[in-house]
Parts: C-alpha cells; structure tokens; sequence
C-alpha cells in the first residue's frame, strides 16, 4: 500500500466518532497503513488541531474495539490528526485546503496519493466533488479517491444525476461506495466458503436449493433519525442497498481466486438477472409493514407513529418482504425470500439456505416427512455457521431427530466493517464495494415499488413491535415457512416447578 493523505469532510459528525476514528486506529496499531499518516479533518467549527485530536482520543476511548493506551505510539497516531475549517459551499476554503494538504505532504515527504472521505449528508456530495475538481485538490501527481456512504439517491433517477456529478470529478474506479454489510467478515467469507469447500460448492444450486431467505431483523425503533427515516423508509434504508447487495454476494458463483473485476461483473449479472416485478403483480411479491405498539424485551414500546418527529399519518414502511427469482440456469425456480424491519423480535442478520428434500415429495403415506438440511450464515450480531442434519435418537427408538453443527466465530479479535474497507479502499481493492452497475440496477430493480408505494397501490400491514412482522410476509412462503424465528418464551407459570428450583 502507497502511503496518502486522508481528507475528512464531516470530521465533527457522528459517524467520524463512531466509524472512522476507531477503524484508522485498529488499522495503525496492527501496522496496516503503509508510511507516516496524515488525516486531514474537516468542519465548520473552528477547531485547533489539539481539539481535534482530543476528539478523536475521546472516540477511540468509546468507540474503539481496543483500548487506546498510553504510549508513543498513540501520540504518534494523534499527532498525524489535523484540522482545517471548511464549508462545503465555499470555494475559497478549498484552496486552503490545498495548501494545507501540499504543506504536510511535504513535511512527512508523502507521495501525492489523496482519499477524500465525504462523511457528510448526500446533499453534499456534488458541491464537494465539483469543488475537489475546481480547487486543484484533485489534480495530483499520485492517485485521488473518493469514498461516499449510502444513500446514493433516493430513486433511479436522482441516483443517475449523483452519480453524473460525481462521474466529473472521479472516475469510477476511483470512488468507492460503502455499504457497510460488505464489510462484515461473514460477508467477505461467503466467496471462500463457496469456493474452498467442495461440498458446498456442489449444492449451490436449485437441483438442491429449495429456498433462500435473508433476513436483516432490528429490534430498534427509528431512535433519533426520524426525519430521515420517515423519508427513507425499509425500501430505501435497507432493501435497496444492503439486502440487495446480500443477495449479489450469495447468488454470485466465482472462479477461485478471482479478481475485483470479476466479482464486480458476476455481482451486476446476479442483480440484472433478477427478475423485474410487474407493476400488477406487485402485491403478490413484497409486503410492506409498519409497527403498532407492543413489547420489546418485555417492555412496552409505543407504536411508529407515536415516536417523536413522526407524523400521526404517516404511510411509510418500517418493514418490507419480497419474493425475488434469478433468471440464470443456476437458480431457475428457487425463490428467494427477503425481508429486513425495525422493532422485530430479535437483532439478527443471516442469511438460510434451505435444502430440497426428494423424498418428502414422494407420495408415501408410511414415510415420516423431514425436516430439511439447512444451511445457516450468521451475519451479526453473532457471526458463524450452522449446519442442520437429521439423526435418529436411540432413546426416543430410533426417532429423527434435527441436530445442529455449529461453528461461532466469536467476535473479540474480529476486525470491524469499517476497518475492512478502509483499509481496502487504502490499498485501492474495490471487492467489497458497491460498484454503480450495481446500484444503478438495484434501483432499477426497486424504481416500480416506489412507483407503487406513490400511487397507493401496496397496502401497509400493521405489525406488533417485538413480532416477527406482518402475517402476510408468512404468506408470501406458500408452503415453506421462514427458519429460526425465535419462538415468544413459554410464560414462566407453564415451566415445571422442579425445573426451576433446579434454575433451568
Ligand atoms: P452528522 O450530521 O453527525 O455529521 C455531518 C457532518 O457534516 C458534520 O461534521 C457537519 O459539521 C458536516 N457539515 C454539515 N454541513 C456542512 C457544511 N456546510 N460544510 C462543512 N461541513 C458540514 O452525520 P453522520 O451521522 O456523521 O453521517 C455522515 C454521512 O454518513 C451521512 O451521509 C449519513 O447518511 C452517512 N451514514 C452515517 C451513518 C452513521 O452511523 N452515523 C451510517 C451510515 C451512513
């Protein structure tokens, strides 16, 4: 990796704290980033470098995934942190910004390599880039690069004009969309997990894939984003992007070893595969919801349109099911079932696969049906596998029953998202971003709900906080039904006393 400066726009914001601060440390303590660093941040406060770098030590002291401890080598990292007040409208502060970044490239003798992180609200990234382009700051000797966060834009069209005015200052390869599920590890594992292992890669396919179903479950309400989320939406927030993107890693099949080309290749075939939905049709294939009040945890929690900022009326989905089909030999007639929401159940991203069993489709009134084999990626919170196959228990004679293989990554030690994809993006490897084909297609894909949802012509079904969502998502399986939902706790009053003396 060639050394660079790293540019902050947003460097006083919520995700600069959270996010980018700690990964930039867990990056330089395990000595990934190549040559001295210099971080550049910028705001509109008027902040000195020290109150900048005291920022960043009181992020990494909360966020930081390790312990910032006392040593030269922290001081070392803060020192690298300066400061420059900017408005993203203003031009004039982007010519100091030059030669802010021309000074300290040349006291740490840096080659002009330039990352331009834009952590601020899209409406800024066409300013920012169109004054990257005007001030000089984009004219180096090395490489420049941009990396944007989701959302980018909010239908077909407005995605086309943000990728435009990005498209004056950047080529594509230079800019790096993050969307922060590719940077989860049991994401970036699927492709070794298909590739490296025979078995699987044998039954990736609809000879023995019954069904696939993703699920990204919150059990979060909209918390302080109201204004955003009211305007977004699941569609928006999640499905579009994140869950979209879930299905390109999952239905994609690769070569071993393959390159960031091919993957970004065999991803926009996934996605320009998937079958468009007819406008008519709709309503048989996604199910949106939005939660009424219920119980989280045993608590109370009050409906979506009793939470502060949200209007009384609002028609916006907190939850959003489809049905998908791939139009590729490879996954003819296997439907895969999507679905992501806010105050469900449980906190659980996966990802199962459920395997077709012949036999239960022989028509044989003796033979006992059974449970499918059953594939299961644990995305988050807990990352690991699990494989369900079917035993027969000698102290029941001989009855099957399921068991479960089970293999936990264990989170500590575990490089976070965001870690994984600056560092990527340090090193110029675009594996793990959302490449525009794909985001354009994805949008493409998503353009006739919105059109739908416009029109009123998808109903929204009420869901009880704390359930697992509508029942018409249920109904969207047919026969199948959706895996490992977790089942409501027996009321205490049902247990067996003796078990409970026995603190079972
Ligand atoms: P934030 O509101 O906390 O921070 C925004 C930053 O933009 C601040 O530093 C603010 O000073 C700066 N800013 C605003 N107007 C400016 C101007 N005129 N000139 C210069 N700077 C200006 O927002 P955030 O939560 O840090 O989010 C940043 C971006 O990342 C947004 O696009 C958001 O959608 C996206 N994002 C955030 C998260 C998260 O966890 N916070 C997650 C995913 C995506």
């Amino acid at each position: 990796m060639e050394s660079s400066t790293f540019i902050l726009f947003g460097a006083t914001g919520d995700l600069a704290k959270r996010k980018i601060f700690p990964a930039l440390y867990n990056l330089f303590i395990d000595g990934k980033l190549s040559g001295p660093l210099s971080v550049i941040g910028l705001g509109r406060r008027e902040w000195s470098n020290a109150t900048f770098q005291s920022q960043v030590l009181d992020s990494l002291r909360t966020f930081s995934r390790r312990a910032p401890e006392d040593s030269p080598e922290l001081r070392r990292f803060l020192l690298a942190f300066e400061y420059s007040v900017l408005d993203v409208g203003h031009p004039e502060d982007y010519k100091k910004l030059l030669a802010h970044v021309i000074r300290r490239e040349q006291e740490l003798g840096l080659p002009q390599n330039r990352m331009f992180y834009l952590s601020v609200g899209p409406e800024f990234f066409a300013p920012i880039a169109a004054n990257i382009q005007g001030s000089g700051l984009g004219d180096t000797l090395g490489w420049k690069r941009l990396i944007i966060e989701k959302p980018f834009g909010r239908d077909l069209q407005s995605a086309r004009e943000l990728n435009d005015s990005l498209g004056a200052a950047f080529r594509e390869e230079e800019i790096f969309r993050i969307d922060h599920f590719l940077g989860k590890p049991m994401v970036q594992n699927l492709e070794v997990l298909k590739t490296s292992n025979p078995v699987l890669r044998a039954l990736w396919q609809n000879r023995y894939i019954a069904n696939v179903q993703i699920t990204a479950a919150e059990t979060v309400g909209v918390e302080e984003r109201a204004g955003y989320y009211d305007q977004s939406g699941a569609l928006r927030d999640m499905f579009q992007n994140h869950m979209l993107q879930l299905l390109m890693m999952m239905a994609m099949q690769l070569p071993q070893g393959s390159t960031p080309e091919e993957v970004r290749r065999k991803k926009r075939h996934v996605i320009a595969s998937v079958l468009p939905l007819l406008r008519e049709e709709l309503a048989r294939h996604v199910v949106r919801g939005q939660y009424a009040a219920g119980e989280i945890k045993g608590k109370p929690v009050p409906g979506y349109t009793s939470e502060p900022g949200i209007p009384a009326a609002s028609q916006n989905e907190t939850y959003i099911a489809a049905r998908l089909f791939i139009d590729d030999p490879l996954w003819e007639g296997v439907p895969f079932y999507i679905r992501t929401g806010k105050r469900l159940k449980e906190k659980s991203t996966r990802i199962v696969i459920e395997f077709k069993e012949p036999l239960n489709d022989v028509h044989n009134k003796n033979r006992t049906v059974l449970e499918p084999n059953l594939l299961v990626i644990n995305i988050g919170p807990e990352e690991g596998l699990s494989l369900q196959l079917n035993t027969k228990d000698p102290r029941r004679h001989g009855a099957l029953e399921p068991v479960s293989i089970r293999h936990d990554s264990g989170n500590p030690g575990m490089p976070e998202a965001y870690e994984n994809l600056i560092g990527d993006a340090l090193r110029g490897d675009a594996t793990f971003f959302a490449h525009w084909d794909e985001v354009e297609l994805s949008w493409q894909w998503v353009q006739p709900i919105i059109d739908a949802v416009d029109a009123g012509e998808l109903p929204l079904h009420d869901y009880a906080a704390g359930s697992h969502g509508p029942a018409a998502a249920d109904a969207l399986l047919g026969e199948a039904h959706w895996w490992l939902d977790e089942e409501p706790a027996p009321p205490a009053a049902a247990k067996d006393p003796e078990a409970i003396r026995q603190g079972a």
